[in-house]
């Protein structure tokens, strides 16, 4: 749909004018140090993005995640979402932005949660994921509100807590009690810092699974005389290594992962223990119990099934040919692939967006991790979902993080733009 060209340049000039606005709030929200883990200072963040969607109008309402064994009284897990009524409740765009980060490690050459503004940057852990991405969320609606744009539908934005920690009291909880369902929102934006001309339409799926090998202990000066665990498991690893990596590299997804090594299965070996703790004195035993974790990355080509039962064959067959090799397998995580639809309007708005942003196109692209779109996607039933926002992919979780002001501006437009298309204001 074309929109009148009057209320999209004044939208955007609207967002140019708040840009030092953006900026500073962007800081403020990175001098709260919300480190997950534990989940600090989580409800001091949710009220100041609750008060400044309050003065932006909208109708604001907080979200303790009640029940889940994280929401302690030392740290509470507590989300905000606001709504902004346009003339009807649909189409409805929902911006989600997880204000957890992770913590800020060693190798800073500034204070990581001071909001230092130097260089046409802006500094801190979190700058970029995604603080940044939620000042660009509440700006673009503000923009289009300062614009005087009378919006058909409605926007709602939302800060949650624990992404980085697999947002189980965050986007999990939200969408588990119905408070961001397909029921309320048409269309989902998460403004992760995935590039500002890269529109994210999903990821890999991840198993994580734990092996167990089991031995019989005997003392160490007569190994022959036990059963070593850790031997059993090298036998399982050098099996993965000959059979299982060059089956999984040779497998390459149709969806757009990046970086492209990443475009194929993976597996990483998480941890590894057995027999005696290396530090402490050791007595000389044959190591009875050995446990390893792995992170298999598996491609919606794939399917969770298929890669599953390809670890059980694989662990069958260690057993099958060497004798007295004892394993258990026990599955710790799993987190099902998700793609946008082909086709979906969401993606046609932001490609649109960019274009006239940043004149020139747009590249889809799919994130290697996982992030809260298979929540959206899978618990609250809205496939219409992408991560879309400012910020430099490689510099999250990095020391001297930062995001460059001129994306935080850029981006804000897209959003914006892609908002009044997307809610069919004519
Ligand atoms: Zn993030």
């Amino acid at each position: 749909m074309a929109l009148a060209s009057a209320a999209v340049d004044r939208v955007l000039s609207a967002v140019d004018d708040a840009s030092s606005e953006m900026v500073d709030f962007t800081s403020a929200l990175i001098r709260i140090p919300t480190v997950n883990p534990p989940g600090e200072a989580y409800e001091d963040c949710a009220r100041l993005i609750g008060d400044r969607l309050d003065a932006c109008g909208f109708e604001v309402e907080y979200f303790a995640a009640e029940g889940r064994p994280e929401h302690t009284p030392e740290h509470p897990r507590l989300n905000v979402v606001g709504l902004h009524r346009g003339r009807a409740l649909r189409p409805a765009v929902h911006l989600n932005g997880h204000f957890d980060v992770v913590p800020a490690g060693a190798g800073w050459t500034l204070d990581p949660f001071a909001g230092i503004v130097r260089n046409g940057r802006v500094y801190g852990r979190g700058a970029c994921d995604m603080k940044a991405g939620i000042a660009a969320a509440l700006y673009a609606a503000e923009a289009i509100r300062r614009a005087g744009v009378d919006l058909n539908g409605s926007i709602e934005i939302s800060g949650t807590v624990d992404e980085e920690s697999g947002g189980f009291a965050g986007m999990a909880w939200l969408a588990h009690h119905g408070r961001v369902s397909a029921a309320r929102s048409d269309y989902v934006i998460i403004p992760e810092p995935l590039n500002v001309d890269r529109i994210c339409v999903g990821h890999r799926g991840v198993y994580w699974f734990e092996v167990t090998t089991h031995g019989r202990i005997g003392h160490g000066s007569m190994p022959f005389l036990g059963v070593s665990a850790i031997e059993h498991m090298g036998v399982i690893l050098e099996r993965i290594r000959r059979d299982l990596m060059p089956a999984l590299g040779s497998r390459t997804t149709a969806v757009p992962v990046v970086p492209d090594a990443a475009r194929h299965a993976t597996l990483n070996i998480n941890g590894i223990m057995g027999g005696q703790l290396v530090d402490g004195l050791q007595s000389p035993c044959v190591a009875d119990l050995c446990r390893a974790v792995f992170d298999r990355r598996f491609l919606i080509e794939e399917g969770f099934d298929a890669a599953k039962s390809e670890i059980q064959a694989l662990l069958q067959r260690a057993a099958a040919e060497t004798p007295s090799l004892r394993y258990d397998l026990r599955d710790l995580m799993v987190v099902h692939p998700v793609r946008t639809p082909e086709g979906s309007p969401l993606v046609s708005a932001l490609e649109r967006g960019v274009q006239a942003v940043l004149g020139r196109a747009a590249t889809q692209v799919a994130s290697p991790g996982t992030y809260d779109h298979k929540h959206v996607d899978r618990i609250a039933g809205i496939p219409n979902c992408v991560a879309y926002g400012p910020g430099v992919l490689d510099l999250a979780h990095q020391p001297d993080e930062w995001c460059g002001i001129d994306d935080l501006v850029n981006a804000t437009k897209v959003l914006a733009l892609s908002i009044l298309e997307l809610t069919e204001t004519a």
